[in-house]
């Protein structure tokens, strides 16, 4: 119910302009968010470099309602990559194809998004593609398909394991050699599309794991959920699969008791670092992802 309601409100654009101009909004999201700059997110990624930690920086943003502001967007994520590549941080970018323009013109987001592999392959990087609600998994899985045999790699698609389809979908991604980020899926969707409970969606998570772990393509394991977590050290060190042939990938700001575990034992791990103005939509599904995260953001607030 409650998630339900912070999944409302992170549609309300009313509520977005209110909070997003608001005064106490930095204390509200320094927790998760890397800041309001490129900066902000590149000092956070080389904060994490120290600790072992890579990063692949989101430079927040979604559905954007012209094709110059799409235009905007795929310029920031291309000094997002110079500067990575400045710092010689080893991260990624991870972008919203909606940011990039989707909803208004597939060719101009195709193009938008060809723009930044293309960098990304000149400075040794990846272009991971966020998955967005399901009304775009075809759409979006064309797209990465299509640039991973323009470029040659340097792109990697998310797959939702709440999503029924989602065993095929990695098939042939892992068929065509197309790395996958496997999640749980943030979005709210209709039953015969997605698995609604819990204990189905995270039984066909480990599933997916298994088969991308057996035959992807450096798979990102992107969890914060320990039983999973530990089920895939388990099985990785029983099937003599090697550390560095998949990374783990977690949230900013999210279990860092986990994520330096995972590094102490050896592991690598990437975190989802994001930054910019528009941080409401993605706050507001960290918030729906786990409702106690309203008593940690209300206690920053008073202390001031
Ligand atoms: C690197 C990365 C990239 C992602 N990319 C996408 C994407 O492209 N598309 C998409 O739909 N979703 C994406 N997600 C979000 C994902 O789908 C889930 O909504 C989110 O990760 C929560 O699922 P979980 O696996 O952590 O498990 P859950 O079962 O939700 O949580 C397990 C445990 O993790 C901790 N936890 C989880 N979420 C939070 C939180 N917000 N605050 C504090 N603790 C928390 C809690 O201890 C919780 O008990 C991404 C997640 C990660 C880590």
């Amino acid at each position: 119910m409650l998630r339900s309601t912070l999944l409302y409100f992170s549609r309300q654009s009313w509520l977005r302009h209110w909070i997003e101009t608001s005064s106490v909004s930095r204390r509200l999201t320094s927790r998760f968010i890397a800041g309001r700059t490129l900066e902000d997110g590149i000092r956070v990624a080389g904060q994490l470099a120290k600790d072992r930690i890579f990063a692949t920086l989101d430079f927040l943003g979604e559905n954007v309602t012209s094709l110059d502001e799409a235009l905007r967007s795929r310029d920031s994520y291309l000094e997002a990559l110079e500067a990575i590549e400045q710092h010689s941080l080893g991260a990624t970018v991870s972008v919203k194809l909606t940011q990039l323009g989707l909803n208004l013109s597939e060719e101009a987001c195709l193009n938008n998004v060809s723009a930044l592999v293309e960098r990304a392959v000149a400075t040794d990087s990846r272009i991971e593609v966020d998955m967005e609600s399901s009304a775009y998994t075809d759409r979006t899985l064309r797209l990465v398909t299509e640039l991973h045999t323009r470029f040659g790699g340097h792109v990697r698609a998310v797959i939702q394991a709440y999503l029924r389809r989602s065993e095929e979908d990695i098939r042939r991604l892992s068929a065509a050699g197309i790395a996958v980020r496997l999640c749980k899926g943030a979005y709210r969707e209709p039953s015969g599309v997605a698995f609604q409970i819990k204990a189905d969606v995270d039984r066909n998570y480990l599933k997916l794991m298994k088969l991308l772990l057996e035959g992807g393509v450096y798979p990102a394991i992107a969890s914060h959920d320990e039983v999973i977590l530990r089920e895939c050290a388990r099985y990785v060190r029983a099937s003599g699969i090697e550390p560095d042939s998949f990374e783990f990938q977690m949230l900013y700001g999210i279990r860092r008791d986990l994520q330096k575990e995972l590094t102490s034992d050896g592991f690598r791990l990437r975190s989802y670092v994001p930054y910019g103005d528009a941080w409401y939509p993605y706050f507001m599904r960290r918030l729906a992802e786990r409702p106690a995260n309203l008593l940690f953001i209300a206690k920053n607030v008073l202390r001031g």
